[in-house]
């Protein structure tokens, strides 16, 4: 069968079986080719009973001791039992919960493997395992609607791939698959989904995400080859940077003053500018963004900035106040409502506004823009292709800056941002010193809460960020920002405010203002304040399960202190951190380099994360989080030259690739 028919096409899924797919986001046989299992269980070898560990997935061969029994505990409890040992005589009791029909037709004496979760609280046991007459190998374990057993869905792959395997078309030249040793597209799907051994299934995902990295490498560059800036729109330079400098209360650091000459280089070009300008936390890139606004409303026309937070938004449109004046600035977030919205809208369409300022909500239907000429997209480290293409198409090729906080090896930049230009600020403002960060045991938390409260005294003010915003059943363990902005406030120790993003925006801006203005010393808040948070007069920050987060995280969260010259502190506090999980704390306590954090990063979770991140807003592309080593990105980008430059031929890659670029094209005029 063709992989581009319905599912419903393939004998074996019925109606029922085709809707539950689809709400999975699978129509076509070929969404359930591609479509990776979360996660492995490794049944290839048979383990004897007496090597079996607490909470092991395993495989065991068995001899049934007696025929199964059944035993309802109470209504609505049934359990299915049966004994059995292995060949050496080791013996487990096997059990079924709600589950009868699951221990079949085995009698007393016969062998088969049964495949399950181990449990040792009492005696030996498998929990709810599943018999086979023979070893099942490695099996797949997919992330699954309800109404979808794990096992019907093992059926149904199998199905698709089976019918699917004589048509599938593997368009990989030749000349690639040789010099990059890739596994044919028919070994790599049947292997992705019931590998034959980890080495196979290691070759299959590095061929799949291979395939997709380097049609997204081929989509970027024809994205990048389009835009030139419409003859009329001039930016007036002479003097501009010396007129800036002169608002700012600063002097800029040389990475600045870098930054700001490759913009105004790029807006001196025939070719819109395209450029992603890469800092490290606290280097000043508002200043730099700020500037490229400048010069916009300098020449003439509109410029807009946006922000990933409504209060990120505003911190910037009250800081834009203090260099532009409000008149001729106009906030717009989801929030901005009913009249005001109504003028901020007209304000814009009509050319009045010259700087707008807000989230998302700017590049929605119904903004219109009189002569939208540049857009900034701070903070925007998950800012793809989409989006960029998004706020393109308010204006007639606008120009375009991008401001990222998390460094990424080059690699990795050029495949998300391949077609941006890159500026890097390797420098942060002087007199900055670092963050003094220390791991901080449970036990000495109370500790911490008076070193926190002497300093409040001070006038010194912090941060408590907490993993989440109300207290969790199934995440015991995890301290929830309304629980420990109560428990504070009950100290009477220092005044407390509390920010999460479940609150409403005025609630939210009025929790900020206070922490700004300095009448709240402990700020009990999320991740919400994870980016772009900008007050000078915090030293601390407290971060409370501190091994739930990436580093990278953790290092963008103390970035909200050590803005100033004062010393600052990043305290981490772990709940029950095993070794390893303070092993990779002690990272952040030992540098303070974003670059070498996000490398690190990288190498304990593996670029698959990462890039799943990055993809944000990006369907078509699943096959990139397959990734585990950032070695195929350069082998892929490898491959795309040679495609582009004609080295080699591959006719269907650049169709397909142009596909892409279409389908994407049309996922943003939707949107
Ligand atoms: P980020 O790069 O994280 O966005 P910000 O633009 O928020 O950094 O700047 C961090 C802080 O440093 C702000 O309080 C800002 O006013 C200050 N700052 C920026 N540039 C300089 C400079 N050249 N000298 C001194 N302080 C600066
Ligand atoms: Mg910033």
């Amino acid at each position: 069968m063709n992989p581009k028919d319905q599912l419903t096409t393939l004998k074996g899924i019925g109606p029922r079986r085709g809707e539950i797919l689809g709400r999975m986001g699978l129509f076509l046989l070929e969404d359930l080719l591609f479509y990776a299992p979360r996660d492995y269980r490794d049944y290839s070898v048979a383990k004897p009973v007496s090597t079996l560990a607490h909470g092991q997935e395993a495989a065991v061969r068995l001899t049934a001791l007696a025929a199964p029994g059944l035993a309802r505990i109470r209504r609505g409890l049934s359990v299915g039992t049966l004994r059995a040992e292995d060949e050496a005589g080791g013996r487990i009791l096997l059990c079924w919960y709600n589950q009868p029909y699951r221990q079949g037709t085995v009698r007393a004496g016969e062998t088969f493997v049964a495949c399950g979760r181990v449990d040792r609280s009492r005696g030996i046991k498998l929990t709810n395992p599943a018999l086979y007459p023979e070893l099942p190998g490695i099996l797949p374990v997919y992330a699954l609607s309800k109404g979808l057993p794990q096992a019907q869905m093992r059926q149904t792959v199998k199905l698709a791939l089976c019918a699917c395997m004589p048509e599938l078309r593997d368009g990989m030249p030749e000349a690639l698959s040789a010099r990059y040793r890739l596994c044919e597209l028919g070994f790599a799907l049947y292997n992705l989904h019931f590998p034959q051994s980890l080495d196979a299934l290691q070759k299959a995902r590095r061929r799949l995400a291979f395939e997709d990295m380097l049609l997204f490498r081929l989509m970027m560059h024809s994205f990048r080859e389009q835009k030139v800036r419409p003859r009329g729109r001039r930016y007036i330079l002479g003097g501009a940077r010396a007129a800036y400098e002169s608002l700012l209360p600063f002097v800029p650091t040389g990475a600045q003053q870098k930054a700001m000459a490759d913009i105004e280089r790029d807006l001196c070009g025939r070719r819109a500018m395209n450029r992603l300008v890469m800092g490290d936390v606290g280097s000043g890139k508002t200043a730099v963004a700020a500037y490229a606004l400048y010069l916009a409303a300098r020449s003439g026309f509109q410029a807009a900035m946006l922000a990933p937070t409504e209060l990120l938004a505003r911190q910037h449109y009250d800081a834009l106040k203090a260099i532009f004046g409000e008149k001729e600035l106009c906030l717009l977030t989801g929030s901005t409502r009913g009249a005001q919205r109504r003028q901020a809208l007209e304000d814009l369409a009509c050319g009045r506004a010259k700087i707008a300022v807000g989230t998302h909500a700017l590049f929605q239907a119904g903004v219109e823009f009189f002569d939208l000429g540049l857009v900034v997209a701070d903070e925007q480290h998950r800012f793809g292709v989409v989006q960029r293409a998004a706020m393109a198409a308010k204006g007639a090729a606008p120009d375009l800056l991008v401001m990222s906080a998390t460094p990424i090896p080059r690699t990795l930049a050029l495949m998300f941002y391949g077609d941006l230009d890159l500026s890097q600020m390797d420098e942060l403002p002087p007199g900055r010193r670092p963050v003094i960060t220390k791991l901080v045991p449970e036990n000495k938390r109370e500790d911490l809460y008076r070193f926190l409260e002497d300093r409040a005294a001070k006038k010194e003010q912090a941060y408590v960020v907490c993993p989440l915003v109300e207290p969790s059943e199934s995440l015991e363990e995890l301290k929830s920002a309304t629980e420990v902005f109560k428990m504070l406030r009950a100290r009477r120790g220092a005044k407390i405010g509390l920010l999460h993003g479940q609150m409403k925006e005025e609630e939210k801006r009025a929790a900020a203002e206070a922490f700004r203005e300095g009448s709240v010393d402990l700020l009990v808040a999320t991740t919400v304040v994870e980016v772009g948070v900008d007050v000078p007069n915090a030293t601390a920050i407290v971060i409370e399960n501190a091994e739930r987060f990436g580093l990278s995280q953790l290092h963008q969260l103390r970035g909200r202190v050590g803005r100033g010259e004062k010393e600052s502190y990043c305290f981490l506090l772990t709940g029950e951190a095993s070794g390893s999980a303070s092993e990779r704390l002690k990272i952040l306590c030992s540098t303070r380099d974003g670059f070498a954090i996000a490398k690190e990063d990288l190498a304990l979770r593996g670029p698959g994360e990462f890039l799943g991140k990055h993809q944000h807003g990006l369907t078509g592309f699943a096959a990139m989080k397959l990734a585990m080593d950032l070695g195929v990105l350069d082998e892929a980008q490898a491959a795309a030259e040679l495609v582009r430059s004609g080295a080699v031929s591959a006719p269907e890659l650049l169709w397909r690739a142009e596909e892409k670029r279409r389908m994407l094209e049309e996922e943003i005029a939707v949107n």
